[in-house]
């Protein structure tokens, strides 16, 4: 089971440090973007964020910038999906777009397994690319897949991959969840949209590079998210305020909770597995403990929304990730802790 990183995965929420905000996947005019790449910095840059991956079609879009960290990228399409669609794979931290171009034209595998030792690689836009969980069970070497893709969301409509996500999980294939805009036009059309949230102890290339081979990140298209831990059957997680949180699983083992939900439930019958316990008021909002099946709930609810949970006695199975929605529509997904 490989992260690729010579380190263990590790837990953001508990490592040392501070957060950079970043976008791993877009064009600028040195393919189909339609802004320059020093425009694309600029962007970026306006919105806060902290890095960003120039992936251009076959082509190394090489700037320095003082305004962002800047990661080599490239974008490389390879290989034949089951359905008859094309594997496009970026490719992060590279130096040799010719070496790529060659290996891309290969095999979709020979380039991974170049990219193993020369940078890293994930999977863009499953779900876009028509790949099934199959075409990615036959291909390994790469760290992880995009499972938001803002610009397939806006375009037509297929930017969410959770579920070649939760297939690969599943099968014990250990890889992140990457958001990321995938941006052409910008404009707030299809940027900013999609980032990921990189905890490390200081603001280089190299400390963000390792951070992310570790999964030392969570990815985001609005909620921001403070804790999650899962040990000795007791998950806990905070988070800015939001509508939904659900905890995947396998086999039917995950958890959902919602404020329709909770306010369903509070009103009287409607959601017979949830039993209120005990209801207590701060200054804050309320905190509600709660019972399904015997297994101990208890949440947070402050005026915007839920910010905090924890579940005691869940039996998830092989691995267990968190994912929050807020009322915008805005999810954010933890990596996975495997079991
Ligand atoms: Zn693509
Ligand atoms: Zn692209």
């Amino acid at each position: 089971m490989s992260s690729l990183s010579d380190e263990p995965s590790g837990n953001p929420f508990e490592s040392p440090g501070f957060w950079m905000k970043g976008n791993l996947h877009a064009h600028t005019t040195n393919s189909d973007g339609v802004l320059s790449p020093e425009s694309v910095v600029d962007y970026y840059s306006s919105y806060g964020y902290d890095f960003l991956a120039l992936t251009d079609h076959g082509k190394l879009t090489r700037i320095s910038s003082e305004k962002l960290l800047l990661i080599p990228g490239v974008e490389l399409v390879s290989g034949r999906s089951f359905l008859g669609g094309d594997y496009h794979v970026v490719a992060i931290n590279v130096e040799d777009e010719e070496t790529l171009q060659k290996h891309a034209k290969d095999s979709v595998q020979t380039l991974l397994d170049y990219l193993k030792e020369n940078g890293f690689a994930i999977i863009a836009h499953p779900y876009w690319s028509k790949l099934t969980a199959q075409d990615l069970f036959n291909i390994t070497n790469y760290l992880g897949i995009e499972i938001y893709n803002t610009g397939c969301d806006v375009e037509v409509a297929k930017g969410f991959s959770t579920i070649h996500w939760d297939d690969l999980l599943t099968n014990r294939i250990n890889v992140y969840g990457f958001a990321v805009d995938d941006a052409h036009w910008y404009s707030n059309l299809d940027a900013p949209g999609g980032w990921i949230s990189v905890k490390v102890r200081e603001r280089s290339l190299s400390e963000l590079l390792e951070s992310i081979r570790r999964g030392l990140f969570y990815a985001s298209t609005g909620p921001a998210i403070v804790r999650f831990s899962y040990a000795a059957k007791k998950l806990e997680a905070e988070f800015s305020p939001v509508r939904r949180v659900d905890v995947v699983s396998e086999n039917g083992t995950g958890f959902s909770i919602s404020t329709d939900v909770y306010n369903i439930v509070r009103r009287g019958p409607g959601v017979p597995k949830i039993r209120i316990v005990k209801t207590e008021r701060n200054e804050d909002g309320e905190e509600v403990y709660a019972e399904i099946h015997n297994r101990t709930i208890m949440f947070k609810l402050v005026k915007t929304g839920l910010s905090y949970i924890r579940l005691e006695g869940f039996d998830f199975k092989n691995y267990v990730r968190l994912e929050v929605t807020d009322v915008n529509g805005g999810k954010a997904w933890t990596n996975p802790v495997f079991l």
